[in-house]
């Protein structure tokens, strides 16, 4: 960060607001905030619901100054302001009126039943970014809920959409994690252990919130001029490289849209994260993660894996189903937006862009992870291809695996000696348990990928750093996250702060964090809120 930028960096308090999804769409002034179906608009204007006592608990340093922030003490007019107690002059706060399927089943209208935009701050280099908080007080869309947020929800959040951008995945930001001094009751696990919880409010930040759900709500309440405003809203402000809406920039901007979704999913499927709730109202318009939930990573590597207890009966979004998912929500998009083109066919060539954008992405990434060069692509496919089962079957740790890999894989070029028994000591390192079949399949596996290596130009060294930079060595690990949440329940906010620092700079080693870069311990297994998580939040 240049000087310049820092002389300009002022407090929230002082920040200028735009809203220019209140100005442009059509918006519901009344102010009421008693549940209802909000027919014939884009949004309702709400006012935060005050808190008790607001305290800020973390602050991401690069955000807030990339918005021209300066961090602000743990109490005070800022803090006032993301906990939703003071409402700037210049912020039009509304929730957003979206709907969605629901596991599959068309669920009518939902939409910001517990989360309020702000208004869009301009960062240092001009671009515009929404400020939204999760949790602060009911508005027209909160249904039978409350429309607040736990602490442990919301540590999730910002830790791991955090965590998420510095790994290079697309995904909204976190700004601030305000506690509220305000008790929330929750039944975690809907077993009818109602308690209560400490309250919390995440700012999250993002170029636009806008989901699939919201173009879905606005077809199935026969809404075309809504529908298309809409469209042409998120086409100039966030896709203004596609030119003046027209009926064949909608059909580019669906490819586009497609597009971005399928790097998100390349993204998910190679650190191993599993949204966790994949309705068509957790889908960004824009590519990007949003709403972290019931969200897990992976540790063993497991297609069938999800933490949502929600899904153990069809595991419908699990870890493996996440590609085939995404296709199908974005079909569900296509059928919302389809009569602003002429005709619905147009719209398909779309999904094909999805599919080959995804294997194309999963395949670099893949060749990355694995230190290659692109040389023969039949030949490198099918190793990549043959990687995936040989590591679902027995229970290695995926982030272990390919971080320790990008030291065993280079190293042996340059010293061959004891092949065999580097690879058993490679494997026993990142396996929970592994029977002798499983061991074998994937010992043939590497030594196949060892030769292939071989063939690599690049130096033993050069192939290392370019795999240690594909590899992250932290991600937030499930029981990690977990205990960053009990230890700040009762105050102690030590290894949150270590886990949103050791995060920021995932592929570097930090050997001083080695701990946070272990396998889960056995105690964590089974877990809940470690391996078990339920949509409660
Ligand atoms: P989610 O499963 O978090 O994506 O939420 C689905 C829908 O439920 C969205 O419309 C949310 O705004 C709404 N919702 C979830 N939790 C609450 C809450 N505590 N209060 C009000 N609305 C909520
Ligand atoms: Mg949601």
């Amino acid at each position: 960060m240049s000087i310049q930028t820092e002389t300009q960096a002022k407090p929230l308090e002082e920040a200028v607001f735009q809203n220019s999804f209140v100005d442009e769409l059509k918006g519901e002034a009344s102010m009421n905030k008693n549940p209802r179906q909000v027919p014939g608009y884009h949004f309702s204007r709400v006012t935060p619901t005050a808190v008790n006592a607001p305290k800020l608990l973390a602050w991401s340093e690069e955000l807030g100054q990339y918005l021209g922030l300066v961090r602000p003490p743990e109490q005070g007019p800022a803090v006032e302001m993301l906990a939703g107690n003071r409402v700037a002059e210049s912020m039009k706060p509304f929730a957003a009126r979206y709907g969605g399927h629901q596991f599959g089943n068309w669920a009518g209208q939902l939409g910001d039943g517990r989360a309020m935009s702000l208004g869009e701050l301009t960062a240092v280099d001009g671009s515009v970014w929404e400020v939204q908080l999760k949790g602060a007080g009911p508005t027209p869309y909160s249904r039978r809920a409350d429309g607040r947020a736990v602490l442990r929800s919301s540590i999730r959040e910002f830790l791991c959409s955090e965590a998420m951008y510095h790994l290079g995945v697309p995904t909204t930001r976190a700004l601030s994690l305000v506690a509220t001094g305000d008790q929330v009751v929750r039944d975690m696990f809907y077993d009818g252990n109602a308690r209560p919880e400490p309250g919390a409010i995440v700012a999250r930040v993002a170029p636009t919130f806008v989901r699939f759900g919201n173009f879905q709500i606005l077809l199935a309440t026969g809404e075309m001029d809504n529908l298309r405003a809409l469209a042409d809203y998120v086409i100039r402000h966030q896709y203004p490289e596609l030119g003046e809406p027209s009926p064949a920039v909608y059909v580019r901007w669906f490819e586009e849209i497609c597009r971005r979704t399928a790097v998100m999913i390349a993204h998910w499927q190679s650190v191993g994260f599993v949204h966790g709730v994949m309705n068509t109202d957790n889908m960004s318009i824009l590519g990007l993660t949003i709403d972290y939930g019931p969200y897990g990573w992976l540790e063993p590597y497991d297609l069938d894996w999800t933490p949502n207890t929600t899904d153990f009966g069809g595991r419908r979004y699990a870890f493996g189903q996440q590609p085939r998912v995404a296709l199908w929500n974005l079909m569900q998009l296509g059928q919302a937006i389809s009569p602003l083109v002429e005709d619905v066919q147009l719209l398909n060539p779309a999904l094909d862009v999805y599919i080959k954008t995804l294997e194309g992405t999963r395949h670099s990434i893949m060749l990355a992870k694995l230190g290659l060069t692109s040389q023969n692509p039949e030949e490198d496919k099918a190793l990549i291809e043959a990687l995936e089962p040989a590591l679902a079957e027995s229970e290695i740790d995926m982030t272990i695996f390919f971080r320790r890999l990008s030291h065993t894989g280079p190293e042996l070029l340059t010293n061959p000696n004891n092949e065999e028994a580097k690879l058993r000591e490679f494997l026993q390192l990142a396996a929970y348990s592994m029977a002798p079949a499983e061991e074998a399949e994937l010992m043939q596996w590497l030594k196949r990928y060892l030769q292939r290596l071989r063939q690599e130009s690049a130096s033993p060294k050069a192939i290392k750093e370019s795999m240690l930079r594909a590899n992250p060595k932290y991600v937030l690990r499930n029981y990690l996250a977990q205990q960053a949440i009990e230890a700040a329940e009762t105050g102690d906010l030590s290894l949150l702060n270590r886990l949103m620092q050791v995060l920021k700079t995932p592929f570097d080693e930090q050997p001083e964090h080695e701990e946070l870069a272990a396998k889960r311990p056995d105690w964590a297994r089974e877990k809940p809120g470690s391996a078990t998580l339920s949509c409660s939040s």
